[in-house]
């Protein structure tokens, strides 16, 4: 029998009337206000929940609207002809606007007081492996991860209900979980990296209990679904605060787990050059997608990595693997550990590996390679990625000034550096 990680929490309902917050149906995306109207008009309760409400507070646009309301899934599709039930563990209604889904979730208990509820089972380990049952809205709000998570917009008067003190967490930026933390990571390991990036995220400070168990519960990720794991690490690095979410995964011991290789790599990298190198790439990410530029897989995964590829092509060179074949294979290693940890699909991994593997033809200047790299797919990243390796080193100052040049007139003729061409090995990374 696992300790209910709810024992100490009693909700207790809190309303606060539409002139207490600023959130307005304006904010809201039609379709999501349309679907809350019609569970309404068909006698049902409706609420915006979740990550919406909470970003609708602290002035951010949402992502996503999500709606939590006590129809059944049945129910809900029976209302709307655009709906469709989803979902083996826990059924779900998505309803369809082009391309907006707005999903709507039937109340449902969780982490309640009895652990033997029909539907519910918890391992040994404490953690939850099934939850299908359907409850109340105050049961709902306590199987939520953080108190800011766990506020419900009413669509009947437009007053927010807070049963966790989500709103005065709010208001003074706190995350903190529902509950007993231990028990509430045993539960979900994923819920530590949920903490790191909603506090990069919303820039919010992280309660000390909730953030203490952390370091010592951090391996427990290595049970987590690698496929999870991706997408976490997506909305980690992908969402435009990359940098602050890599130095939250770092303070709380989280980088061992997520990227394994790379945190060895780096605690062995004493000059701290591959960092240096690996946050620009982060910060740079950041800086695209605030500019509405997308910023893609594959090359984050060329930074996350590269610290990790840095390593064992030194340690498979160091063994008298000749620099083609030793390239070849630490890129294959890399690659393959962390698919073990995060499922990166093959679409990534493979132009990933091509920006690692095109950057030794940067030093190799004959007029008949540069063409052929200039023309090869992939030139644009794997020099994008050239350049950032001058926050490392500036050994490639050079080769970036040559190759940009080379972009600019590409009908030129390039001889005049032919000399340094094939004569430079660069094959060992940057491993200062
Ligand atoms: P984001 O801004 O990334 O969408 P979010 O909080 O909305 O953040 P979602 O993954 O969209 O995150 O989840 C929606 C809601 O579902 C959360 O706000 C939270 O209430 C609940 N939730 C999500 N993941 C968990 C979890 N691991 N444990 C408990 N509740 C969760
Ligand atoms: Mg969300």
């Amino acid at each position: 029998m696992t300790p209910n990680p709810h024992a100490s929490v009693v909700p207790s309902l809190r309303v606060i009337p539409r002139d207490e917050h600023d959130i307005s149906r304006k904010q809201m995306s039609r379709s999501a206000l349309k679907v809350l109207y019609h569970l309404r008009e068909a006698g049902f309760s409706a609420y915006l929940v979740g990550g919406a409400v909470r970003d609708l507070l602290v002035g951010r646009a949402p992502k996503d609207f999500d709606i939590a309301t006590d129809a059944t899934p049945e129910q809900v599709k029976s209302i709307f002809r655009n709906c469709r039930l989803i979902g083996r563990r826990f059924r779900l209604a998505h309803v369809v606007f082009g391309r907006e889904i707005i999903e709507v979730a039937t109340f449902r208990a969780n982490g309640g007081n009895d652990d033997e509820e029909e539907g519910r089972e918890v391992l040994a380990s404490g953690r939850l492996v099934r939850d299908n049952v359907y409850g109340s809205i105050e049961d709902d709000a306590l199987r939520r991860d953080f108190t800011v998570n766990a506020l419900y917009y009413s669509i009947a008067d437009f007053s927010v209900h807070d049963y966790v003190g989500g709103f005065a967490d709010v208001q003074s930026r706190t995350l903190r979980l529902i509950g007993e933390p231990e028990a509430r990571y045993r539960e979900d390991p994923v819920r530590m990296l949920r903490a790191a990036r909603l506090a990069a995220k919303l820039e919010f400070s992280i309660d000390p209990a909730t953030a203490a168990p952390i370091p010592k519960l951090a391996p427990l990720l290595a049970d987590a679904a690698p496929a999870r794991l991706f997408e976490e690490a997506m909305k980690l690095f992908l969402a435009g605060h990359a940098k602050s979410s890599f130095e939250h995964l770092e303070a709380f011991g989280l980088l061992p787990e997520l990227l394994p290789e790379t945190a060895q790599a780096l605690a062995l990298n004493k000059s701290g050059a591959l960092r240096r190198m690996l946050v620009q790439g982060l910060i740079n990410a950041d800086t695209r997608v605030a500019a509405g530029e997308p910023a893609s897989p594959a090359f984050l995964f060329a930074v996350l990595l590269w610290p990790a590829y840095c390593r064992a092509l030194a340690q498979l060179q160091a063994q008298g693997i000749q620099a083609v074949d030793a390239q070849r294979r630490a890129a294959d290693r890399v690659t393959m550990r962390q698919v073990a940890r995060t499922a990166l699909p093959r679409r990534f991994s493979l132009p990933m590996q091509e920006i690692w593997l095109l950057q030794p033809r940067f030093v190799l200047r004959q007029n008949k390679r540069v063409s052929r790299l200039l023309a090869h797919p992939r030139f644009r990243s794997a020099f994008d990625f050239l350049e950032l390796r001058l926050a490392a080193s500036d050994t490639h100052a050079a080769d970036v000034g040559f190759w940009r040049e080379a972009q600019s007139r590409p009908g030129r003729v390039l001889d005049e550096d032919n000399r340094v061409a094939g004569n430079r090995p660069d094959s060992s990374g940057d491993q200062q």
